[in-house]
């Protein structure tokens, strides 16, 4: 190994790319879509470290390793090749990379999660070191970019996060995060805030809060008259991190406080980021003038992950534990739990926990007894179209008559296709039954309105959300 001979020049071409970008405007296309960190190097080859393996692919098809290699063939004159290793926590090992992955060699079922180099690994143990003395105290510390996994679902959610962490206030301000349940939107929150912590210093103020605690908050203010100090508190802070504001539904004072709260610090550049579990504008009860101000920056959708980043992620949460299982075992998990990221780490802690019980090897047998609960949708049993028909016809302030009507009105025909499409996913029912359960309609119809909500969630990633929250909403939904 050539250890830092090329470090200097890859360092200059990073800065000559990132100028570049700069000059054409189009800074935050580098800062997303650049995240390569430099490891080591031979004399024919770089190593850098990135995020997934996911966003290698990315950055490979977007045509950014290609730029990066070839101006480091313009200043040094060799012929470099890039190689990647995925992001380790593993920082402290001392062996040395076991596998590294060429460029051209890149296959995508496999997950490279590899330790990295002594070098490289002493570095990062330092500043994780520091990180630690850093801690902030509303911040989960395993909330990190380094433990998130960014897959299909996630990329760009990560990549903005993360040019938002490296130029607070600057880059994108502010970022809305929506999806579903356990997606993990307060994780890559969190991430930001972590990540400025670090990088600034304890002189930054940074709050994380939910927006329930943020309205508890103002309200007991109130009460005790001491609105002054909230006001003050809140709108001298540099970053604030504000968490699952579809509470704030129906909240009016509360509301007009945080209306005040984002102009005071969106003037001083501050950064703010927000969660919410559906696209903003499926938010009801909110005031139009706070409603701009969420979505002023950048509004970002987190889905549910696919099958390979559902592994990757699986892989990772067992290499943070130190863990291992069989790899038939992994991908067992994987290809059943597909609801989200918070359901497929209790499926593999339920395992982990079952293996430490008994004692015994894990086998996908016992994965199949011990998840079975987890995938027959336990609630299979007390689905009933009528709720699903309640539901839908709420949400979009219809009555269920209207629903199963025959009426075409475009306010009627959307959330009956909609309804359809949803009995469809979460009950057994045939197509003729459920042209029977939605105005007696034949099967054909049934399965036409069935098509074209499939068809439409190809390209209409807010009527995913839509359905995703509505689906949330069936299985919560109690008698
Ligand atoms: P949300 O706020 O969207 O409900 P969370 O951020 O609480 O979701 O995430 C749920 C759990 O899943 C957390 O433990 C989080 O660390 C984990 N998680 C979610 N997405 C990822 C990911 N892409 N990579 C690694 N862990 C993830
Ligand atoms: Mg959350």
């Amino acid at each position: 190994m050539s250890d830092q001979n090329y470090h200097e020049f890859w360092d200059e071409a990073m800065n000559q790319i990132h100028e570049e970008y700069k000059n054409a405007g189009q800074e935050n296309d580098f800062l997303l879509w650049f995240n390569l960190e430099y490891v080591e190097d031979t004399l024919s080859t770089i190593t850098v470290a990135v995020a997934s393996e996911f966003m290698w692919r990315l950055m490979l098809s977007k045509g950014n390793i290609d730029k990066v290699t070839k101006k480091i063939a313009e200043l040094t004159g060799q012929s470099i090749t890039l190689k990647y290793i995925v992001r380790s926590k593993k920082v402290d090992s001392t062996e040395a990379p076991s596998k590294t992955n060429e460029e051209t060699s890149s296959s995508a079922a496999k997950q490279a999660s590899v330790s990295l180099s002594p070098t490289a690994a002493s570095k990062q143990t330092a500043a994780a070191e520091e990180k630690k003395n850093l801690k902030h105290p509303q911040l989960r510390e395993d909330y990190t970019f380094d433990n998130f996994i960014p897959g299909d679902n996630s990329a760009y959610a990560f990549n903005a996060s993360l040019a938002a962490a490296k130029n607070p206030g600057r880059a994108y301000n502010p970022i809305l995060i929506y999806g579903g349940v356990g997606l993990g939107k307060t994780h890559l929150m969190q991430s930001i805030g972590n990540y400025i912590y670090a990088d600034k210093g304890p002189k930054i103020k940074i709050c994380y809060l939910s927006a329930e605690t943020f309205t508890n908050e103002f309200i007991a203010s109130i009460g005790e008259k001491t609105t002054d100090k909230f006001k003050s508190k809140y709108r001298n802070l540099d970053v604030l991190l504000l968490d699952d504001i579809h509470f704030l539904q129906g909240k009016d004072s509360t509301q007009e406080e945080l209306f005040h709260t984002f102009n005071a610090l969106y003037d001083r550049n501050c950064q703010m980021v927000f969660t919410c579990d559906r696209p903003i504008t499926e938010l009801k009860g909110i005031e139009d003038r706070l409603r701009t101000r969420f979505s002023r920056g950048l509004s970002i959708d987190l889905q549910p992950p696919n099958y390979e980043t559902r592994r990757a992620i699986l892989v990772k949460k067992l290499e943070i534990q130190g863990k291992k299982i069989p790899d038939d075992v992994i991908d067992y998990i994987a290809k059943n739990v597909q609801t989200n990221v918070r359901d497929l780490e209790s499926s593999l802690t339920k395992m982990l926990g079952y293996a430490d019980l008994v004692n015994k090897e894990l086998t996908v047998q016992i994965a199949q007894e011990q998840l079975r609960d987890t995938f027959s949708s336990p609630l299979s049993g007390t689905i009933s179209i009528e709720n699903i028909q309640k539901v839908v016809a709420d949400h979009y302030a219809i009555s269920i008559s209207d629903i199963k009507s025959k009426k075409r009105d475009r306010k009627f025909v959307i959330p009956r296709q909609i309804a359809l499409y949803i009995a469809r996913q979460l009950t057994e029912y045939s197509f003729p039954e459920l042209g029977n359960e939605f105005g007696g309609r034949d099967h054909t119809t049934a399965m036409h309105s069935y098509e074209k909500v499939e068809e439409q969630l190809k390209t209409d990633s807010s009527l995913n959300s839509t359905i995703q929250l509505l689906i949330r909403e069936v299985k919560d939904y109690k008698k």
